[in-house]
């Protein structure tokens, strides 16, 4: 099964739980924003602890935010906001609500850009709610009946380019996230499990990519079906594979554990770091002759 840090459970679990509790004289944030570099697991270790702690997550992308058809930001972040408190009331279990890439909709692009409309609503809403938790309408309609205080865990790259006063600390608490050497294997270790690879070939592994985000690894495991898919295209047909597929639902591809040495999962990675090479170039070519 997959690996949840330790720290980072902790982090989560004492972040929401304290949030659920009426603390004599505490003031707590209502915010934790998990940041760090792109990749290493944030999105995918909330979901864990989540499931772990049978949270219900009402989740929202700080994309659907910027979508030009997505309508009124402040409108959108406050409905998700009162649905979760609506789940608590009359589920009778904790809800949090997570925006994923935060500083993507609320950030600035860069030093050079000011701030849009649209980032400066997301902003303000965000910080009214921290300030006002069990106090939050929808626009234009006055209901004094208070609402349950929700957790909001925020998930970005770099909180740097957010509104410094949402990012205080009474309003967010912040998470740095990077994963240590054990991390990193754990996750690894769980991402290879069904393909039984030993301790050893884990750790080898993790050492021949130490710059690589975790989400290399679960690219790289998805490479390795690629050959086995290959195969079964070839048996069925090309011209069959679609009725085959769609009217075969549950159907499962036999997979071969043998295929899966270390040997071949290393000579995967390096073609997935050329790709990256390549793309890297090509950027940068982009780029200078722009
Ligand atoms: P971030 O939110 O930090 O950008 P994600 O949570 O989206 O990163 O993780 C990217 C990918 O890395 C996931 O889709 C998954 O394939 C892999 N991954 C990350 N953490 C784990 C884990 N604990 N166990 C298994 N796979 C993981």
């Amino acid at each position: 099964s997959y690996y949840i840090s330790p720290r980072f459970l902790d982090k989560l679990a004492v972040h929401i739980t304290k949030n659920f509790m009426n603390l004599p004289g505490v003031k707590v944030p209502l915010i934790l924003g998990v940041h760090g570099r792109k990749g290493e697991g944030k999105s995918f270790q909330c979901e864990l602890v989540f499931e772990k702690m049978g949270i219900i997550p009402v989740r929202m992308s700080a994309g659907e935010l910027e979508s030009p058809d997505a309508g009124d930001p402040v409108r959108l972040i406050r409905m998700r906001y009162r649905e979760a408190a609506e789940l608590i009331r009359v589920r009778g279990k904790m809800c949090v609500l997570l925006i994923n890439d935060l500083d993507a909709g609320a950030g600035r692009v860069d030093r050079m850009t000011q701030y849009t409309v649209n980032t400066q609503l997301v902003n303000g809403t965000l910080m009214n709610i921290a300030d006002n938790p069990t106090d939050v309408q929808l626009p234009g309609s006055y209901e004094t009946e208070p609402i349950h205080r929700v957790p909001i865990i925020a998930t970005g790259n770099d909180f740097s380019t957010l509104y410094a006063p949402l990012v205080r600390d009474g309003r967010m608490e912040k998470f740095y996230w990077q994963p240590s050497h054990e991390d990193r294997i754990g996750v690894v270790a769980g991402i290879f499990a069904p393909d039984r690879l030993s301790a050893t070939d884990v750790e080898r592994l993790v050492e021949t990519f130490p710059r690589q985000s975790l989400d290399f690894f679960g690219a790289l495991r998805s490479q390795l079906y690629n050959n086995q898919v290959r195969e079964f295209i070839n048996k069925v047909g090309l011209g069959q594979v679609s009725t085959h597929l769609v009217n075969n639902p549950g159907q499962r591809l036999q997979f071969d554990q043998t295929k899966v040495g270390l040997t071949h999962l290393i000579e995967i990675g390096q073609h997935l770091q050329q790709e990256q090479t390549q793309l890297q170039e090509t950027r940068l070519a982009g780029e200078y002759f722009a």
